[in-house]
């Protein structure tokens, strides 16, 4: 039975890492042991290294056990059982009073360790090489010098804005060599944006798809793409099997495509690459399992800017071509003065070309139709059949469409092939690609009519004309490419001759003006935080839940558990909801980011249950109780600590956990009700430990809340126990209190810590680096190298951007500055350091801004600002 504990756990973060720590009171712990030899020889090895850590003096001890260990990694295992009690005989003579969970817990358990090096990662010979100089066969067009050289001069380009007049030869196109015009029907869905996901879908996004399955059976010749899986999925569940054989017939006649399938539309310049890669796979995986198609054509129309990494993560999951769309305009001139819209996209490390990915850049403003028919927006608007008259949207050209007839229809076809000329004199191949599309189009049966019998008989008159040289038909973004391919005589996805190589990625982003969207790299920066603290709880809780199923050989109740793989399906659909291009940014309105927030919040809450019920079942054999330490009370709170409460009766146990595969030493901080304590590591010997206050304001500190910091190492993918108990004040010589000083003015008449006046520059340091701090400023002004005795002069300010008086200002989307920026002023600063022996930092506090400065004695550098 369990017992009726209160329990407690922490979580900590960095980028793409992750541990946590829990406590539990009972100390029932029976550690499951592995039998194996292996295991046995990892568990000296990581012995070793604790003891190398703790006690460098025995060197004598670790040179016999390692002289064994290399006779054992040469094969000879007559040693191990006389390794293993020459390390347990000097773990004893370090007066190892307590239990303590079996270092067999630390051993990566999918891994083989001898994959991860122990002191680093090995770098190849050429990492440094390519730092220093170019890459030899890198790409021939380079977007940071390009972006670098460029001038932004914005001339009016007439019809097409942003571009020029451009003129073409009707020779160009024979019977040879015909124009290929492939229209593209598409319907963006923003799974959440000015309505909830929820919303969107009863509202439009049902029938857009419940509108597809009827149209495209009615009308043979028409296509279409869809890339949401969030919906799809939703839409899928809600189907009959008649209807999802259609959609499956429709799939494999090659008229419906669902390119990239991702959950979402990701963006691609808030979002962590792991949480980009994650919702990719989420939506593909859905569909494979569900639908049977994998796609290999990518579509990426929406994303305020377009990363390279999206190009990387493509190419390896199996994607042979890529569109993209928004790209700084003066970008899209550039590339296209010279054909070169369309490249294979190379990362910029990449020495062997392996990572080209084949990238369409779509030329114009938007995806909508005004502007992907060809340059002139006026012209293209008018065949956009759903702005027929007496429709609900008008083209702000004031030149309405109307129903192509036979006594309209050559004219009609002639202007509009004029534009499909104009595009495709952009491009190399003579193919031409025209989207037929916009948000959450095609929710009525008519549009669908409209837009499909108006371009049929267009289509059959310029196909018919056959001094044209035109091929025109509704087509995919595959069929697209596969001609394109053709026609130039590769293999989709490959390089065609003389198709440029481009290196780089297309931020910052500007549509018009200097209308730059870097506005959304900062809006709702809660959630954009909260979105990484999800991620990396969700990545953690998959790989604690994985082991602790691996580990169930017995498929006890922990397997059977279906309601904890249902709560990991929800949080990793909840995150990568939350990578769209309008949840993530802060574009979203107010009330649809809290639509959001509580699917994160409950990620959260369901992945630290997973988290904690996986180590439970790893760590303990049933009697124990393991939380975390943070609750949130809301989804748009800050999380709350809990406090240990320390007794010196009963230690306290703490579990950490590295979901990373490589071993960590980090300074870890509990919050506790005790200033004095006793930490001890899993082998249970003491170890050091320091206490900080909890600063409650600039000079008071809370007299039942303490901060208590300890070196936790723990190995990759493992899990540690150290425990903590309450101690008398000067009881443990390996504790010590942190030592305040103000710097500028400041007092405190509390008792527990010592304070005092210090009213010069401040020096911070561990054994590899110093820090100087001006008591004036409060900002850094020095780091030095203890290694190699090298100082380097710093500057920290703190800047503002005014807001423009103009109509457009800064929001959600651009960043639109009054001009420079100007430094923030402060008439005083308060400056205060707390010091100790594991961990000294300098808090200063400015008007509007308080400046953090750490170093850590964890070994290594360890400078935190
Ligand atoms: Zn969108």
């Amino acid at each position: 039975m369990r017992r009726n504990v209160a329990f407690f756990g922490a979580a900590m973060f960095c980028v793409g890492c992750f541990s946590l720590y829990l406590m539990l009171e009972s100390s029932t712990t029976s550690p499951r042991v592995m039998n194996d030899q292996d295991g046995e020889v990892d568990k000296i090895e990581w012995k070793i290294q604790e003891i190398e850590q703790e006690l460098k003096k025995n060197h004598e001890t670790i040179i016999r056990i390692k002289e064994m260990l290399s006779d054992l990694s040469k094969g000879d295992n007559i040693n191990v059982d006389k390794l293993k009690n020459l390390v347990d005989q000097f773990e004893k003579s370090q007066n190892n009073k307590k239990k303590f969970i079996q270092p067999q817990e630390n051993k990566p358990v999918l891994l083989n360790q001898t994959q991860f090096s122990k002191t680093g990662i090995t770098l190849s010979p050429d990492t440094c090489e390519l730092a220093e100089k170019p890459n030899p066969v890198g790409p021939n067009i380079e977007m940071l010098q390009t972006f670098a050289t460029l001038p932004f001069s914005n001339p009016d380009g007439g019809v097409w804005k942003q571009g020029w007049d451009i003129t073409y030869s009707p020779s160009r196109w024979t019977t040879d060599r015909p124009l290929k015009v492939f229209v593209i029907p598409h319907s963006h869905n923003d799974p959440g944006w000015i309505k909830t996901f929820d919303r969107y879908f009863q509202d439009q996004t049902r029938h857009i798809l419940d509108n597809m399955v009827q149209k495209l059976e009615q009308h043979s010749k028409m296509t279409f793409i869809y890339a949401e899986m969030s919906f799809f999925s939703t839409w899928w569940s809600q189907q009959n099997d008649a209807t999802k054989e259609k959609v499956k017939r429709f799939l494999n006649e090659g008229r419906l495509e669902l390119p990239t399938a991702g959950w979402v539309m990701t963006d691609e310049a808030n979002s962590h690459y792991s949480a980009m890669l994650d919702q990719l796979i989420e939506g593909n995986n859905w569909l494979f399992e569900n639908v049977g198609v994998r796609p290999d054509s990518a579509w990426s129309i929406d994303p305020f800017g377009q990363s390279s990494t999206m190009a990387y993560l493509l190419k390896k999951t199996g994607f042979k071509n890529m569109l993209i769309q928004r790209v700084h305009y003066t970008i899209k001139k550039y590339l296209a003065e010279k054909s070169n819209l369309e490249f294979m996209w190379r990362q910029n490390w990449d020495l062997s070309g392996k990572t080209d990915m084949f990238c369409h850049m779509m030329p114009f403003y938007s995806y909508d139709v005004p502007h992907t028919c060809g340059p002139d927006p006026k012209i293209c608007c008018q065949y956009d059949f759903k702005r027929l008259p007496g429709g609900k949207i008008a083209c702000p050209w004031r030149i309405a469409p109307v129903p192509i007839t036979d006594g309209n229809v050559a004219q009609k076809a002639e202007t509009l092939l004029d534009q499909y000329r104009k595009k495709a004199s952009l491009y190399k191949s003579d193919v031409v690609l025209i989207p037929l599309g916009d948000d959450f189009r095609y929710d009525k049966p008519d549009e669908w009519d409209n837009q499909y019998n108006n371009y049929q008989k267009l289509f059959d008159y310029m196909n018919a004309k056959s001094d044209w040289h035109v091929e025109a038909k509704f087509g995919t973004l595959r069929d697209y490419f596969e001609a394109l391919a053709n026609r130039e005589k590769v293999k989709r996805g490959e390089r065609p001759d003389n198709y440029p190589i481009l290196g780089g990625d297309f931020f910052t982003y500007a549509d018009r003006d200097d209308h730059y969207w870097s506005g959304y790299f900062t809006s709702r920066p809660f959630y954009k935080r909260m979105d990484r603290i999800v991620e990396a709880h969700l990545r953690a809780a998959e790989i604690a839940y994985s082991l602790a199923r691996i580990a169930d050989t017995k498929k006890s109740i922990f397997d059977s558990d279906k309601n904890m793989a249902e709560m990991l399906t929800f949080s990793r659909r909840s995150l990568a909801l939350f990578q769209h291009h309008d949840a993530i940014t802060g574009t979203e309105k107010d009330f649809v980011v809290v639509d959001y927030a509580m699917k994160l919040l409950k990620s959260l809450e369901n992945t630290k249950k997973i988290i904690q019920k996986s180590t439970e079942y790893l760590m303990s054999d049933g009697n124990d109780v393991f939380t975390l330490d943070e609750t949130r009370q809301s989804q748009d709170s800050i999380p709350e600590k809990q406090i240990i409460k320390l007794s010196s009766a009963n230690e306290r146990y703490v579990v950490f956990y590295n979901s990373l595969a490589s071993n960590r030493s980090v300074i870890v901080s509990i919050w506790v009700n005790s200033p004095y304590a006793i930490v001890k590591n899993e082998f249970g010997q003491i170890i050091q430990s320091q206490c900080n206050p909890v600063w409650t304001n600039n000079e008071q500190y809370s007299t039942d809340q303490f901060k208590l910091l300890f070196v936790v190492t723990v190995g990759g993918l493992g899990m540690v126990r150290y425990s903590i108990e309450k101690a008398g004040r000067g009881e443990n010589q390996l504790h010590s209190l942190a030592k305040i000083y103000f710097h500028s003015s400041g007092n405190n008449y509390q008792k527990i810590f010592d304070y005092q006046s210090d009213r010069s520059d401040v020096t911070l340091e561990n054994r590899e680096i110093s820090i100087k701090i001006s008591r004036n400023t409060g900002t850094l002004q020095e780091i030095k190298n203890k290694l190699d005795d090298i100082t380097s002069q710093v500057k920290v300010e703190f800047i503002y951007y005014g807001t423009r008086g103009t109509k457009e200002k800064s929001g959600a989307y651009l960043f639109l500055p009054d001009g420079l920026a100007k430094q923030l002023s402060s008439p005083s600063v308060f400056v205060r350091s707390t010091k100790g022996p594991l961990s000294s930092e300098v808090n200063s506090f400015m008007k509007n801004v308080e400046h953090k400065i750490r170093v850590e004695n964890a070994g290594g550098k360890h400078l935190n600002i």
